[in-house]
């Protein structure tokens, strides 16, 4: 009998995804297993809407941002009898093996299924964030922070003819590689990160200084979230220390969706395959990922739980750069 592997997407979607669930798609069929799908992630799963894939269903999508599965948030599964639930319809349907593409929330339900169905879980990093330890990269960070990127060039423009300082919110959840990534390459002042605990006296005194120094625009960049209080509170705060006035921009959803970008669609269909591939040596409780250039499998909860720090160097030159 052949083996069945499932696959869902869940959580936020990525650019990538599509063409994270065609590998899977294909390269599972290409290696003897029935590929199951699983509509709309952990929901879906809990509804048994679980319906048998082919080559032929994931033509066209490697381009395509979203995911052809749908996602959801489900907080049924969060709950043991949900869970209880997924299992037993996963063993109504003979199911063996389950990918999960998602982030670390999926990876958390992921891992509490893993302790009670006896099938192989495996992870593929589909999130913007790039929040995971195990992987240099997830699925869908290179798109966004290109997405975002592209908006903050726009913005230069006007910060620039109208001598003006922008504060800019970008994505990341708890994180900041988005910020540094997007702040690094659009050349920006500031990038404020929950990594790294900033006084806004500090960045009010550089702003003023970069004035002084002949900056007639600048470019604040603040990661979502509580660490850093979101750019709205930034510019209110720092506006009166600085004594400039502030312009505020949420980049927020557009930078989830769009086609991806090559990077991302070569990881995704590298990360899918080697996803199968865990499959089928008999790995579980793993994520797929790409440290170095090297595949290697990191057990779930250590994607969440070890902290995958910012780059060091880009950091330490971020002053200088901004000078
Ligand atoms: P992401 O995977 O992008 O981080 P979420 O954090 O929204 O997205 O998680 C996706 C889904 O995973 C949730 O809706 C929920 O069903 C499940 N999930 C998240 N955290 C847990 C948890 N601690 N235990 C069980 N299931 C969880």
């Amino acid at each position: 009998m052949k083996k069945k592997l499932a696959v869902l997407t869940s959580g936020g979607d990525a650019p990538g995804m599509n063409a994270a669930i065609r590998s899977v798609v294909r390269v599972g069929i290409s290696r003897g297993l029935d590929v199951i799908g699983i509509r709309r992630g952990y929901k879906g799963l809990l509804e048994g809407d679980l319906f048998q894939l082919t080559p032929r269903d994931v033509s066209n999508i490697i381009q395509r941002g979203g995911t052809i599965l749908k996602t959801s948030r489900s907080e049924e599964f969060k709950t043991t009898e949900g869970q209880q639930k997924a299992k037993a319809i996963l063993e109504q349907h003979k199911i063996d093996g389950l990918i999960l593409i998602g982030g670390d929330g999926t990876f958390r339900g992921g891992d509490r299924l893993g302790k009670i169905w006896h099938g192989q879980i495996i992870g593929v990093p589909g999130t913007i964030d790039n929040d995971l330890y195990g992987t240099d990269y997830t699925i869908g960070f290179d798109t966004a922070i290109n997405t975002a990127l592209e908006a903050i060039d726009k913005i230069r423009d006007t910060a620039d003819s109208h001598e003006r300082i922008f504060v800019v919110e970008v994505m990341g959840r708890h994180s900041g590689f988005i910020a540094q990534a997007v702040g690094v390459s659009g050349g920006a002042e500031e990038i404020l990160v929950p990594e790294h605990p900033f006084e806004l006296g500090d960045v009010a005194r550089r702003i003023r200084e970069g004035r002084q120094r002949g900056k007639t625009s600048s470019i604040i960049i603040v990661a979502e979230g509580e660490e850093t209080g979101g750019a709205v509170n930034v510019a209110k705060q720092l506006a009166p220390l600085a004594g400039y006035e502030m312009r505020v921009v949420i980049l927020g959803y557009l930078q989830r969706g769009g086609t991806p970008t090559a990077a991302d669609r070569l990881l995704a269909t590298k990360l899918g395959a080697y996803a199968v591939d865990l499959f089928t040596q008999g790995a579980t409780g793993v994520m797929a990922g790409e440290v170095g250039g090297i595949l290697c499998a990191t057990p779930l909860s250590e994607t969440w739980s070890k902290k995958k720090p910012l780059d060091k160097y880009l950091t330490s030159i971020q002053p200088q750069l901004a000078s």
